[in-house]
């Protein structure tokens, strides 16, 4: 079966994201957009993965993940198979943070809300830091949990593998990168022995990708999709 996706979609948990990314609204527009498969990753913390799974249902495929930085200041994709296995990485970065407080005044809210779109409380510290987790220890971290750890946005010019650190390390266990713009043509040739997703990285309702990419897999499954993440997308 053809699965419509976006991986990269940060709820109002991220300082960045919009107040109206929340729960509710991200399943919808997602669901109006024709998306099948969506992952919800906010910035180091997986806090409203538990409601968006809630109101997904069995309506939408949402694959548990969040988005990484390292201490390089690179970002990473992480998913998981399991809620509990985000929740591990989340516990694991909550370890290696950096004691900076947020000011929601200058860099935003950061909302956890459950599954009716009530505010059930405000993360106290600032999401959007490196976290003291080098990239190896990023991909290795992922991995013992069973996850995958994806290179995000390597198409852009800041907070990317290429950006920061100006190569992909070789000896990094990488089977897939993540490019945001839609033009997967100009990077199929330079990253063939990868698998290129490409996705959204939404910080607001409409940026939500439209159904233009998908995977073919025989099961609408979390576990399928990951193992994906190893093959070829389209
Ligand atoms: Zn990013
Ligand atoms: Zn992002």
């Amino acid at each position: 079966m053809k699965l419509y996706y976006d991986l990269h979609i940060h709820s109002c948990l991220s300082p960045c994201g919009d107040e109206d990314m929340t729960p509710n609204n991200i399943v919808n527009m997602a669901l109006l957009k024709g998306l099948d498969v969506i992952a919800v990753t906010d910035h180091n913390s997986c806090g409203n993965l538990r409601a968006v799974m809630e109101v997904a249902g069995d309506r939408l495929l949402v694959v548990p993940g969040m988005e990484v930085e390292t201490a390089e200041e690179v970002h990473v994709l992480c998913y998981f198979p399991t809620l509990a296995a985000c929740e591990g990485m989340w516990q694991i970065l909550k370890e290696h943070r950096l004691p900076v407080k947020n000011k929601p005044e200058i860099f935003g809210h950061q909302w956890y809300m459950d599954a009716e779109d009530e505010i059930v409380g405000e993360e106290e510290y600032l999401l959007t830091t490196a976290t003291g987790l080098t990239i190896e220890e990023v991909f290795k971290t992922a991995q013992t949990l069973g996850g995958v750890a994806v290179p995000a946005h390597i198409d852009r010019s800041s907070y990317s593998v290429i950006s920061n650190l100006g190569f992909l390390p070789p000896h990094l266990p990488v089977t897939a990168v993540e490019i945001t713009g839609r033009n997967l043509e100009t990077w199929e040739k330079d990253w063939k022995d990868y698998t290129i997703i490409s996705d959204s990285d939404a910080h607001y309702l409409g940026d939500i990708a439209e159904p233009f990419h998908y995977v073919e897999i025989n099961d609408k499954k979390v576990c399928e999709f990951l193992d994906n993440l190893t093959k070829k997308f389209c």
